[in-house]
């Protein structure tokens, strides 16, 4: 079977290896579609995300959904031919963290397709691999294996605006307009947001924003005067821009609350912390998901959110080079896959 393998920067490879098997308690699934996400774009093209170095060849990815090949004994949860979604999270179950259910900060978490521990805990870029019963999600309908791969950052949207108030009677501004921003958008709405302000400096990213459901979209590198004043009620930084968060401080009313959601570059940042707290502003965290995983997967599986109009492109596993490339083209892409040929 092939496994698209980071070896450094700029160096993926589409390389044979061994099919896994599945132990005790294991499913072997079969890929069917997992999306490229920002931070496979950085493995790939940086060779490192943030603090994250590759130090031994990576197989990048953690949205997948899969058709469930085998079973080993014990399994119950799935079977043979059931499509799936894939968490990618692995929490221990047992530190303080996971037992007052905030699995996601877990001490010891094994999360797929990331170089935070050594040896690098892989990823679903394969045609096989092998999960915990737990980490697979069965969905019945017509709902495709494309749609299931969103299941991941739907998950993110979901968890930043659980980190946010009530929507409901609220205005919220969304700074960028990628995936994750549109996500967002989906999911301020189904939280009952009075009105949805998006903001990115691309105009493809805004007109995306706009088809899920965003009632304004500002290019915040022309119109930056629209953002200047403060008039939001909360805001949600998903572009890991510092100038985006600086735009959610000035735009945020007094009383405000901000939800970081992207990943801001590593480095310390200049940042004026006296407007926090003269206009009594929140900023809050926003890492990965817990339930919302679960939440994800409803809504897609029943259409309740709809992400096709965020799927811009689908390539077997053997272009993955390609599929990268086009994955960070936001002039051109939102959402780009690889799927098992
Ligand atoms: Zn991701
Ligand atoms: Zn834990």
């Amino acid at each position: 079977m092939l496994a698209c393998r980071i070896h450094a920067r700029d160096d993926l490879r589409i390389e044979p290896v061994a099919t896994p098997e599945a132990g005790p308690g294991q499913v072997l699934l079969r890929l069917g579609a997992g999306g490229i996400c920002g931070s496979d774009l950085h493995y790939y093209y940086e060779g490192r995300n943030g603090s994250f170095v590759v130090r031994e060849p990576l197989i990048p990815g953690h949205e997948a959904s899969a058709t469930v090949a085998a079973i080993a004994p014990g399994v119950t949860r799935v079977k043979v031919g059931d499509k799936v979604a894939v968490s990618p999270s692995h929490a221990c179950g047992k530190c303080d963290y996971c037992r007052e259910g905030r699995e996601h900060l877990c001490r010891n978490m094994r999360f797929l397709g990331s170089a935070s521990l050594f040896p690098h805990v892989q990823g679903m870029f394969q045609e096989y691999f092998v999960m915990g019963e737990r980490q697979c999600y069965p969905v019945a309908g017509d709902v495709t294996l494309g749609e299931l791969a969103f299941a991941e950052p739907l998950a993110v949207a979901l968890h930043g605006v659980n980190r946010g108030p009530r929507l409901l009677g609220k205005s919220a501004l969304i700074t960028g307009a990628g995936t994750i921003g549109c996500l967002t958008v989906i999911a301020a709405r189904l939280a009952g947001a009075r009105s949805i302000t998006v903001s990115d400096v691309l105009d493809r990213p805004l007109a995306q924003a706009r088809a899920v459901g965003a009632d304004r979209a500002i290019r915040a590198d022309r119109e930056a005067d629209a953002l200047a004043t403060p008039q939001f009620d909360v805001c949600y930084e998903v572009s890991g821009s510092l100038a985006a968060l600086n735009t959610c401080v000035a735009a945020a009313k007094r009383g405000g609350i901000l939800v970081q959601v992207g990943t801001l570059p590593h480095e310390p940042l200049p940042f004026v912390v006296n407007e926090l707290m003269a206009k009594e502003l929140d900023l809050r965290g926003a890492f990965r998901w817990g339930i919302e995983f679960d939440w994800a997967v409803d809504y897609l599986s029943t259409r309740r959110v709809d992400v096709r109009p965020l799927l811009s492109g689908q390539f077997p596993l053997q272009d993955a080079v390609k599929a990268f490339a086009l994955a960070k083209d936001k002039t051109q892409s939102t959402k780009v896959q690889v799927i098992a040929a």
